[in-house]
């Protein structure tokens, strides 16, 4: 069966572009910073995101996970949202790597409010851990691929600076929330002393993602990835699609965010599938199917026979995911095919 595979945009396979790129790459040896497409990455990079240096790491929990290594040192506490991908998804990484520990907020729509970071600082008492980092997720993934307002970004850095506190942004999908806004990304990168994003998702690039910061924080960070096992050697090799990720696939973003939105105007009109429109700004949609009668699981083995992959959300919600290997008319068939699995029988 040809599936039409709404996963996640990590699914995205190289274009013919960069297997093109790739297979050409002028390459060296990394680890020496001998490689010079690895270095024209990084350069590309950098000045894009308005930042003095970069780094290309292997994968955006790697380049989250130095970030915070980086940043802290043991027995620190970092800010993070309830739900970021810090703290769900990267395997308890903070606590092992970093030795730190976590001050949970919870945000509105992926975005904590900056009230509740100041509350949640640490103050000189004698018992309390030093409050090293705030990191903030853009576009926030669980929340559905939310946009943080960039009043709320200013805010955020503005009371870090204050503080003397950084600011590490997982922009894994930072690119998804500049085409939202429809401003450069380092209009949102000034908001942050780190920024990390992946090439190896609407990007379409194979693999890797870049950290961007300060020449010194990226100098620091150079030695937590060799320390990691990151320290790759003809890794031109990769980067050389990842230059073409970066020039050439952002601007077509947008089509995966207007598919997006048609699919879930579509699911929403199936009973027993509630999505908060508000929070499809991107390319994500996370539906809450508490009123059909089956779990998660089951809703995505439905989909499957009928074709179409979907991951679970958490609880009793699921995640759809549009990206470059989805045409709009694989938008229309997969709701064809979903009203046709959910007539009104299955709500309790
Ligand atoms: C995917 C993702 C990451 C991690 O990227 P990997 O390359 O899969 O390790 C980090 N943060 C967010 C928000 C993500 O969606």
């Amino acid at each position: 069966m040809n599936y039409i595979d709404l996963r996640s945009d990590t699914v995205t396979l190289p274009t013919q572009e960069m297997r093109d790129a790739m297979y050409n790459a002028e390459v060296g040896d990394d680890v020496y910073g001998e490689d010079p497409t690895v270095n024209h990455l990084e350069e590309t990079a950098a000045e894009m995101f308005g930042k003095e240096a970069a780094m290309f790491v292997t994968s955006g929990t790697q380049g989250n996970q130095i970030c915070v290594m980086t940043h802290t040192n043991p027995g620190d506490e970092i800010i993070l949202e309830e739900k970021s991908h810090i703290i769900t998804y990267e395997v308890g990484g903070i606590g092992r790597l970093s030795g730190v520990q976590a001050k949970l907020i919870r945000g509105t729509k992926g975005a904590m409010d900056p009230s509740d970071i100041k509350a949640a600082i640490r103050n000189d008492d004698i018992h309390q851990p030093k409050t090293s980092l705030i990191c903030v997720e853009n576009t926030h993934n669980r929340a559905g691929g939310t946009v943080i307002p960039m009043d709320i970004l200013q805010n955020t850095y503005e009371l870090a600076k204050n503080y003397d506190i950084p600011v590490h942004m997982d922009g894994a999908r930072i690119f998804n929330a500049a085409t939202y806004l429809n401003i450069p990304v380092n209009q949102i990168a000034r908001y942050a002393d780190s920024v990390m994003f992946c090439l190896s998702k609407g990007l379409c690039a194979p693999v890797g993602s870049v950290v961007v910061g300060t020449k010194s924080f990226i100098a620091k960070a150079r030695k937590f990835r060799k320390m990691l096992g990151g320290g790759m050697r003809q890794s031109g090799f990769l980067a050389a699609a990842g230059i073409i990720a970066l020039e050439k696939m952002p601007s077509r973003l947008n089509e995966d965010h207007e598919n997006a939105r048609l699919l879930a105007e579509g699911l929403c009109n199936i009973p027993g599938i509630k999505i908060d429109m508000e929070t499809v700004q991107t390319n994500i949609i996370v539906c809450d199917i508490a009123n059909l009668n089956m779990s998660a699981d089951e809703f995505s083995s439905k989909l499957y026979e009928k074709g179409i992959k979907i991951n679970g959300g958490g609880g009793t919600t699921v995640r759809f995911v549009t990206h470059y290997g989805i045409a709009r008319s694989d938008i229309e068939t997969a709701l064809e095919s979903i009203k046709s699995i959910f007539d009104k029988k299955h709500i309790s």
